[in-house]
Parts: structure tokens; C-alpha cells; sequence
């Protein structure tokens, strides 16, 4: 199958050819042709899957084909996307698709400021992404009007309402016009997504590029128990063992993810940060670096577990657990992108056993359990299912007291279904 086949234009497939990108992803394939006929669509579709060209190429086909002129301070296509990092992404791909089109785009997320955002937008874009709250921002100080808009798109849906931007979101949406597109992509389909689609969408195409919920195939994941305070130690032992040219390592909290930076600076692994409280240009830096290769070890909270875009990252460390299930879905997605196989290898404390019961249940899978000699946990981690439940250790039965307690009368049988319960 071709791009052209899906009905796209002959610059669009020419661009795509530079971006050697020669045949549709199974979520292109499906989306292409439903966004370029109007339809709305439902996606569930992961970071890997190439869901952004598929929303991205078939709007601004329509924007191209529409020929509208846009007006000043206004936008023909919102993108909305849940962190400053994956906007960035998108909109970097948004532009790469668009090169040679009749089109203007841009980015509007918070953590900078506004006033560049708003001289740009004097003009009007065609394609505007942005951050929920910054774009709020900007259409309450008049820089943005919304009456133009004809497709918005919510990318990463399950995150945005994860991150609380559910308010942000029906605000946007009781400004936009009812007539208009919508497009909804989301990794996991939770019930709140589906009130949500339920809501914006009106008779959409139902798009799953990877069965839901599920981690991508091609990538190699396995869990190593260890007690919490040796999980620095671990992880170093680890990345010597195997070699890992480069890691992206997910650690819960910002001081863990500094301690771990300094840890490694000191044994001379050139290693840098991303997390909430980095201001953006620093992260934005510490992402180039390690995209460059300049930086071996990218550590890193869960805000930057979405939208990274690196190529070929052979290998993703928890080396915390994520607190919410899905965010390991997210995690592992960074790694094993457009077929490259990958490993996610995630460090388990006994502390954690509950998160990982439900890591497995939602990806119906019981992750394979790998002891590194010299780190077996003193606090062992309890066997796990992947049906998402805990398997208690038997606990041996306490001996009767002595003739005048009553249980010891009590027939053996009854005793053992006694603590089995
Ligand atoms: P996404 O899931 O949109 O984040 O895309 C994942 C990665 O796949 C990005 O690096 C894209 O540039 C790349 N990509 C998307 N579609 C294709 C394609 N049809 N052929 C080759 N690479 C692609």
C-alpha cells in the first residue's frame, strides 16, 4: 500500500518520500482515508504506532484543499496535546509534513512566555498546537478566537485527563464552533476517555492500531527484583553488564532523578535530567543531548514519559514503578518504535509489588522475573499474576495452644480450610 493510494496529494507524497517514510503504519492506513472524508475518528493508538502523521498528513490536506484564508488572531486546526514536550514533537512534525504547503503552524505551551505566542498568532495560523492552559491563556486575553476552527484534534487523550486538564477541556470546547471535526487519539480507553468520546465525537471511525492496553510487541520486557536502597547500585551494575549504549531510566521523584544524575556524573557516565521542575529550555536541551548522543543516560519523571520521539532508544530502566499502571504502557512506548525491537527492564522493591500486580492485569501479561546475582532482595517482592493479583505466601499454621484451647480439638480438615481463606 502506498500514501498516494490513500488518497493523499502528490506534495504531500513527495515529502513523505524525503522523510523516507514509503509505506502507511496500520493507524495511517485506517485514519488517512476517514479524516480526508470528514469523518471524526476514535483512536486507540500509541506513541510508535505513527499515530501524529496520521492525523497530521489528512488535516492539512483539507486545510490545503479548503483553501480558506485564515484571519487574523484566529486557527483553522487545533492540536491539543498534554505535555510541552509532546508539543513540540507534534509541531515539529506537523512542519516536516507540511513543507511546501500553503500553511502556517505553531506551538503555544506554558512555561514560557506568552507574548512571542501572541504576536504570532496576530497573523492567524492554520495548524496551532498547544497545551491545554496556555491556550486557554491566550484565547482569554483575545490573542486567539476560535471561530474558524474546523478540525480539532485531542492527542493523548488518557494523559491529558490524566494530568487534570479535564476543566481545561470542556472550557476549550464550549468556545469551539459544534460544527467541526474532531479527531481523539488515546493509548488506553478507560471509562472516562469513552465519557469524553462520547461527548465530542459524533458517529466516529473506530480506529485500534495496537490492541488496547497492551505494550508493543517487539519489545523484550522483564522486571529484577531488588531491595529499594540498592536500586542506584543496580541500575549501574546493570548498564555495565549489558552495555546499553544509551538508557532512558524513569525515576518517581525529581530528587530521585537528581540523586541518580549525580550518581552517575561521579562514576564519569555522562548522564542528564528532565522533570517538572527544569525549566523548559533545560529540557528541551537535555532531550537534544541525548538525541545527539552527547548523553548516555536521559533520567527522567513521568512527564516526559509521553511524546519523546527518539529513534532507535534500544533500552527503557524503571527504575522506579510508575504509581498509575498506564504510565508503564507510556514508559515502555518509548523504546521498540516502528518495528526496532527494545528492552524495558524495570527494577521492582517489595514496596511496589501492588503496582506491579496492576501493570501485569492491564497488560495481561505476568512479566518475566530475572534475579541479578549479588542483588537478591532481603524483603522478597510476592509472586504476581497476570490476572493483576498478589499470591500471599502460605503462612504456616500456628500450632494449638495446648489441650485447653478449643481449635485443638477441632478435626485437622477443618483446621487447613481455616487458613486457607
Ligand atoms: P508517532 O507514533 O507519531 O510518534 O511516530 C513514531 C515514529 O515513526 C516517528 O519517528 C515517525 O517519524 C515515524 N514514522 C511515522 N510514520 C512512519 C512511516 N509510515 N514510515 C516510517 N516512519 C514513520
Amino acid at each position: 500500500m502506498s500514501f498516494a493510494s490513500l488518497g493523499l496529494i502528490d506534495q504531500i507524497t513527495r515529502t513523505l518520500a524525503s522523510l523516507s517514510y514509503h509505506t502507511p503504519t496500520a493507524v495511517q492506513a485506517q485514519a488517512i482515508p476517514a479524516v480526508l472524508a470528514g469523518r471524526d475518528v476514535m483512536a486507540a493508538a500509541q506513541t510508535g504506532t505513527g499515530k501524529t502523521a496520521g492525523f497530521a498528513l489528512p488535516l492539512l490536506q483539507r486545510l490545503v484543499m479548503d483553501g480558506g484564508q485564515v484571519a487574523s488572531n484566529a486557527a483553522r486546526a487545533l492540536i491539543l496535546v498534554p505535555t510541552r514536550e509532546l508539543a513540540e514533537q507534534v509541531h515539529e512534525s506537523v512542519r516536516a509534513y507540511s513543507a511546501g504547503l500553503p500553511l502556517r503552524t505553531m506551538v503555544a505551551y506554558g512555561g514560557v512566555s506568552i507574548n512571542p505566542q501572541m504576536m504570532r498568532l496576530r497573523k492567524g495560523v492554520d495548524v496551532l498546537v498547544a497545551t491545554p492552559g496556555r491556550l486557554l491563556d491566550l484565547q482569554r486575553q483575545n490573542a486567539v478566537r476560535f471561530n474558524q476552527v474546523q478540525t480539532l484534534v485531542l492527542d493523548e487523550a488518557d494523559r491529558m485527563l490524566d494530568l487534570g486538564f479535564s476543566r481545561d477541556i470542556d472550557n476549550l470546547l464550549a468556545l469551539l464552533p459544534k460544527q467541526r471535526q474532531t479527531l481523539l487519539f488515546s493509548a488506553t480507553f478507560s471509562d472516562p476517555i469513552r465519557a469524553l468520546a462520547a461527548k465530542l465525537l459524533h458517529d466516529p471511525v473506530g480506529i485500534e492500531a495496537a490492541p488496547r492496553n497492551t505494550t508493543v510487541k517487539a519489545i523484550r520486557q522483564w522486571i529484577v527484583p531488588v531491595d529499594k536502597k540498592r536500586k542506584p547500585d543496580l541500575f549501574l551494575h546493570l548498564l555495565a553488564r549489558h552495555d546499553w549504549p544509551q538508557v532512558l531510566a524513569f525515576v518517581k521523584t525529581r530528587k530521585g532523578v537528581d540523586q541518580l544524575v549525580e550518581l552517575l556524573a561521579a562514576r564519569g557516565i555522562a548522564a542528564d535530567s528532565i522533570h517538572g521542575d527544569k525549566p523548559q529550555p533545560s529540557r528541551l536541551r537535555a532531550l537534544d543531548r541525548f538525541k545527539a548522543g552527547e548523553v548516555r543516560v536521559l533520567v527522567a519523571t513521568d512527564v516526559a514519559a509521553r511524546g519523546l520521539d527518539i529513534d532507535d532508544l534500544p533500552v527503557v530502566v524503571n527504575v522506579d514503578l510508575p504509581i498509575v499502571a498506564e504510565d508503564y504502557v507510556h514508559r515502555t512506548g518509548r523504546t521498540g518504535r516502528a518495528g526496532a525491537s527494545g528492552e524495558a527492564v524495570s527494577l521492582v522493591c517489595a514496596d511496589e509489588v501492588q503496582q506491579l500486580a496492576a501493570i501485569e492485569a492491564l497488560t495481561k501479561q505476568s512479566l518475566a522475573r530475572n534475579e541479578e546475582a549479588g542483588f537478591a532482595p532481603e524483603h522478597r517482592v510476592p509472586q504476581t499474576t497476570a490476572s493483576g493479583a498478589v499470591v500471599k505466601k502460605p503462612k504456616k499454621p500456628k500450632k494449638p495452644k495446648g489441650a485447653r484451647d478449643a481449635r485443638a480439638d477441632a478435626p485437622v480438615v477443618q483446621e487447613d480450610v481455616r487458613f486457607r481463606r
